[in-house]
């Protein structure tokens, strides 16, 4: 049975309209943690989940958490959500997306009064972007028990710490733990966001699945060289700190480029002393590295930084790379998973394709864009005739989620984990509808 007459995309649209005026300011969006456009917005969410049905209260670190009972009190949760704060000058889909679409779900489960073998938990996290403190994901990191106490000494741009922040919310930063969730209370969690990416815009996808979110790695690199005049010191007796960077830039891009679905940035590149009559004696950029497969990640960061070293010892100046962040294992997400083998071999292949497409057109220098991963994205049905009619620009409708389409092996399951799954499939097919029902047909049209 599928929910999907009763979610609304028009209502969707209106609640993530209403959610991007919650903003420091009117001609853009901008809404960081811990402040009064998220207080507003956060007023607004609790409304929409106690109309749709659930229990609705912000948690104690500033998340905001509806609840729908399953069919017994108390059962766990799946979990969905998204963030309610924003980067500066952020767009209007970003975060919003993901709370709206989930308490749009759920509230079409209450109108039909359905209660399904777990309770469905929707957040709002108050702070994922970090754009306020400086440190990411400080709602998700509250629920999963992971906050240290170190997080509230951290101070935003105007000196004001968490601690007082949390304060001046009317939250108690003693308790921030109590934000903490046992394990055995969450199920699972899915989360909606928009690509980041111009890969489902360029294939006239409306959906994709995440496949993996994958590690970085960061390097800094200082190249130091000689400085001179630029009129008197001859070509050849030259130690050009730019120049030998330069060189470095390139080495890096060609390196990435032979890995599949990995990617390398340079952002930043800065010469001293930056006088246009003088040699640059010395030169430092920063490297991002991400892979969904740890194993190749740390072979190029390996690679690159033997060609930065061989670079530099051949044109006689001084590099020194130091590592400035190292992550956690890439987590594998459970979509790819729990995908067939047959498919499986189709959807990473598909991924494979994707993420070259992805690194060819869009150096992402972002710190968290790559975050949301890899997608999987469906084949596309050859057109019929008939669709094909109706003209350029048309989706193929049909077009389902990765997901949704391979099935998993339940086979092999127990029978409530069988329900389970085929419950979140249920949901997976909501979110599909009501983004199908709202996806605008020409690209660029809104995003
Ligand atoms: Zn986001």
């Amino acid at each position: 049975m599928s929910v999907s007459p009763a979610v609304s995309g028009a209502r969707i649209m209106a609640h993530i309209d209403a959610l991007a005026r919650c903003s420091e300011q009117p001609d853009g969006l901008t809404r960081v943690y811990l402040s009064p456009e998220l207080r507003a917005a956060s007023e607004l969410v609790l409304g929409w989940m106690r109309e749709a049905g659930m229990c609705a209260r912000i948690d104690a670190i500033g998340n905001v958490v509806g609840r729908y009972e399953g069919d017994a009190l108390r059962l766990p949760c799946v979990m969905l959500g998204s963030h309610l704060d924003t980067v500066r000058d952020a767009g209007k889909y970003d975060g919003a997306l993901g709370v709206v679409t989930a308490i749009e779900c759920v509230r079409a489960l209450a109108a039909q009064g359905r209660r399904l073998p777990f309770a469905v938990e929707v957040v709002g996290f108050g702070d994922e972007e970090g754009a306020r403190f400086g440190a990411t994901l400080l709602g998700s990191r509250a629920i999963a028990g992971t906050l240290g106490p170190k997080v509230l000494d951290l101070a935003d741009r105007d000196g004001v710490t968490l601690r007082a922040a949390l304060a001046d919310y009317g939250l108690d930063p003693a308790h921030v733990s109590d934000a903490a969730r046992p394990r055995e209370e969450i199920l699972a969690y899915a989360e909606l966001h928009i690509e980041q990416g111009p890969v489902l815009e360029a294939e006239g996808l409306p959906v994709g699945v995440v496949t993996a979110i994958s590690g970085a790695t960061r390097l800094a690199i200082a190249i130091d060289g000689t400085a001179g005049h630029a009129g008197t010191v001859p070509m050849g007796l030259r130690r050009d700190a730019l120049a030998a960077a330069a060189e470095c830039v390139v080495a890096i891009e060609a390196r990435a480029a032979r890995t599949p679905e990995l990617v390398a940035t340079v952002g930043r590149l800065e010469a001293l002393p930056g006088a246009v009559n003088v040699i640059p004696g010395r030169a430092s950029f920063t490297v991002d590295v991400r892979s969904p497969r740890d194993v190749d990640r740390a072979a190029a960061v390996a690679d690159a930084t033997a060609a930065i070293e061989a670079i530099c010892a051949r044109r006689g100046v001084r590099a020194r790379v130091d590592r400035t962040h190292e992550p956690h294992r890439t987590v594998r997400a459970v979509a790819e998973v729990a995908a067939r083998p047959r498919d499986r071999r189709r959807g990473v292949r598909g991924a494979r394709a994707a993420e070259r497409r992805r690194s060819r057109c869009h150096g992402d220098g972002g710190g968290r864009r790559y975050r949301h991963g890899v997608l999987a994205l469906p084949r596309r049905r050859q057109p019929s005739p008939r669709r094909e009619h109706h003209g350029r620009g048309r989706r193929d409708r049909s077009a389902r989620p990765a997901a949704v389409r391979r099935g998993v092996p339940t086979a092999a399951m127990s029978a409530a984990a069988r329900q389970r799954v085929h419950a979140l499939h249920d949901r997976l097919r909501a979110f599909r509808d009501a983004l199908t029902a709202v996806t605008p047909r020409t690209p660029g049209s809104d995003a």
